[in-house]
């Protein structure tokens, strides 16, 4: 069923996983799942899903991993996912990621990359993160959008996140260290756990995990 190249990236709130998770996507020329958009885009349509997941993000909570597993299941079984796909926010739980397991036997995972950060970036990068309301880019107030908050990519509005208030921020972290790190003995098991330290520019932490991957599995895809 899934034959390509299976790429999931773990990593703290403000790691980068969303900006990399692009990036990966068109260089390998896979699909970007990522559910975080996937719920903001049902949130924004108002969609019943959306309104069961909207409480959730606010309080900077997990959505209930029934919901999550559904969504994730259904975008899995798309046809443009059979060549492989990066998957950004997702797993975040251990049920989460043995139901992955589950939809991809026999083929599982082929790299887990994990963003490694310390705690006191990722709070700065969270308080001053930027997102565009349309496609979920990413900026921050030290790094803009070249026009007055539109965004570059497709012109939408760039506001603060709802959910990137101090609170929630704080009450994300806490919940990674506890529901999604553990996720990192998880891979380390199955033997596909590449860590890359996610400290630079955009380009070098790229170029880290491109060069993981290769390191592992010459040539990837084929
Ligand atoms: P993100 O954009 O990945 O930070 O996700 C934003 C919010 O969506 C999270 O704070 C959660 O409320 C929800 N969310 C995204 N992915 C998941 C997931 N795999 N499991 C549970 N909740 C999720």
């Amino acid at each position: 069923m899934i034959s390509g190249v299976r790429i999931l990236l773990l990593g703290k709130q403000g790691a980068g996983k969303g900006t990399q998770a692009v990036r990966v996507a068109a260089h390998y020329g896979i699909p970007h799942i990522s559910t975080g958009d996937m719920f903001r885009t049902a949130v924004a349509a108002g969609t019943e899903f959306g309104r069961k997941a909207e409480a959730f993000m606010e309080a900077g909570d997990l959505v209930p991993d029934d919901i999550v597993i559904g969504v994730v299941r259904d975008r899995l079984a798309d046809c443009d996912v059979q060549a492989g796909f990066v998957l950004d926010g997702f797993p975040r739980t251990r049920a989460q990621a043995e139901a992955l397991e589950q939809v991809l036997d026999p083929f599982g995972i082929d790299a887990v990359i994990d963003l490694e950060i310390p705690a006191d970036i990722v709070l700065g990068r969270l308080s001053g993160r930027r997102a565009c309301v349309e496609c979920g880019a990413n900026y921050h107030i030290d790094a803009p959008p070249k026009e007055s908050w539109l965004c570059d990519v497709c012109g939408g509005k760039v506001v603060q996140r709802t959910d990137d208030t101090p609170e929630s921020i704080l009450h994300r972290l806490e919940l990674y260290e506890s529901e999604t790190h553990p996720l990192v003995d998880f891979y380390t098991d199955r033997g596909v756990l590449l860590v890359v330290e996610a400290d630079g520019s955009v380009d070098e932490i790229f170029k880290r995990i491109v060069d993981a991957i290769s390191s592992t599995r010459e040539p990837l895809g084929t």
